[in-house]
């Protein structure tokens, strides 16, 4: 009788031992391990079992593969600023500071200092900043501009006979994935009444739609989409006017939280900042903390002390607060900007005021290091993005790397090698070429981009 196919299998011990030393728990190797055996054996019902060189293989590449999805630092090449797959926004040297800090010690998060006894905010400095900062009456802070946008609804419909919200049909657009307008306000209780057409709104379309059952006017900013040619939407503080005639509440969910003139950082649009929204007479605005604004996933809400009070009374705030160290590191960011330190130290904002000779040098001096490797490398020019969704249009002149493979690699495999390096290396492809752009890569990886570069062409290194 032939020897059962099964008892070929490795064991378990064998091949964590052929392994060698993991960078993973050894519960984690041990798991996957079973898993790919588990495969085999159903497997060798019907087909011959792999050597055991070909076992481990499958074994290196499923650890591989659960590694690669460990949450970890990657060298972003892709020339977009805010890449929501890649974190969205860097956070400034003071924000990592106040998040180390508060992390490593206990805090007064909930105590009240001066009275020696609980407090009555968890971040009253930081909304006292904030709402100073967009002139404000009050700031309240909480996961995301999603959840901000979410609680603002709720309170504003929380009556059955008045859930109307009023907002123009050229602002239903879908942002990122999974943000959809008419989805959020339906999930929130709303009625939705759309307004105007979706290139056209004007304040009569606003002024029709308002009625005893109107609970709010919402304007939305349309960020990763823009409107040309024949369009039309009323003027902010007309419409501000309007609602308040008509004792509606306006609120505006701006996104992006660009908090400085935007064209005064790069060639680029200017981009509406909350401080504007207020000032234009908007009753609550909501922005992301880790867009424009440079710092941590959050969602802010500034607007009248009366509202903001009771948003934060609303049972569904309690579910979306900030954990401490979002809160500090927003509390650090915050106060750059009303230093007046944050065109240098806030690196989305930083990235933004490159130089293309800045760029350039540094371009020149990467390709000298890589000097003898055997891909043709070659400086060249792009358009960076601010990405986020924010400002679609505009584009900032910037420098590339321009790859060609080694005969042999493709395009796809030369931007795989360089994914698999520590840290990853993401890049993109136009062209014939592999490219990466420097502006989203910060000088003080330029080594570790030249030895992720190197590492991923070993073979090919001259002595
Ligand atoms: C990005 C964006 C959001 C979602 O913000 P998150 O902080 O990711 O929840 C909501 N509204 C607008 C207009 C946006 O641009």
């Amino acid at each position: 009788m032939p020897p059962s196919p099964l008892r070929a299998i490795p064991s378990v011990e064998r091949l964590l031992q052929a392994l060698g030393p993991l960078d993973v728990p050894r519960p984690v190797a041990t798991a996957v391990v079973r898993r790919e055996l588990t495969a085999l054996r159903a497997a060798g019902k019907t087909a011959p079992v792999p050597d055991f060189d070909a076992v481990l293989a499958r074994v290196r590449a499923a650890l591989d593969r659960l590694r690669a999805a460990r949450l970890q630092p990657v060298i972003n090449g892709t020339g977009v600023l805010i890449h929501t797959n890649l974190g969205r926004a860097p956070l400034a040297e003071a924000a990592l500071a106040a998040v180390a800090a508060l992390g490593a010690d206990y805090n007064n998060l909930e105590y009240d200092l001066t009275a020696g006894e609980r407090g009555k905010s968890r971040a009253g400095y930081l909304e006292h900043n904030l709402a100073l900062l967009c002139g404000a009456q009050a700031a309240a802070v909480m996961n995301n501009c999603a959840a901000a946008l979410m609680l603002m609804l709720r309170y504003f419909v929380r009556r059955e006979d008045r859930r109307e919200v009023v907002i123009s049909r050229g602002e239903l657009v879908q942002i990122g994935g999974g943000f959809r307008v008419p989805e959020i306000l339906e999930a929130s209780g709303a009625r939705l009444r759309e307004v105007g057409t979706t290139n056209r709104t004007t304040l009569d379309d606003y002024e029709q739609a308002l009625g005893p059952q109107t609970a709010l006017i919402l304007r939305v900013h349309r960020s990763n989409f823009y409107l040309g040619g024949f369009e039309e939407s009323p003027d902010p503080a007309a419409l501000a006017a309007l609602a308040r005639r008509r004792r509606v509440p306006l609120a505006e969910d701006l996104g992006s939280g660009a908090t400085v003139p935007t064209e005064r950082l790069a060639a680029i649009e200017h981009e509406r900042t909350p401080a504007e929204a207020v000032r234009s007479g908007v009753d609550a605005v909501c922005f992301s903390g880790d867009k424009l604004f440079g710092g941590p996933q959050a969602g802010m809400i500034v607007g009248r002390a009366r509202l903001v009070a009771a948003f934060k009374k609303e049972p569904f705030f309690r579910a979306l607060r900030c954990d401490k160290l979002v809160l500090g590191a927003l509390q650090a960011t915050t106060d750059l900007y009303l230093s007046g330190t944050h065109e240098k130290q806030i690196p989305v904002l930083a990235m933004m005021r490159i130089s293309l000779d800045d760029l350039r040098v540094r371009a020149e001096r990467i390709l000298s290091a890589l000097a003898g490797l055997p891909f043709d490398a070659r400086v060249g020019s792009a358009r960076a993005k601010i990405g986020g969704g924010t400002l679609p249009r505009a584009e900032l002149a910037s420098v590339t790397l321009d790859f060609h493979p080694p005969p042999g690699v493709s395009l796809a495999e030369f931007a795989t090698r360089l994914r698999a390096g520590t840290p990853p290396v993401i890049g993109y492809v136009s062209g014939s070429r592999f490219h990466l752009d420097l502006r989203t890569v910060f000088p003080r990886q330029d080594d570790a981009l030249v030895l992720a570069l190197r590492a991923s062409f070993p073979d090919s290194c001259p002595s």
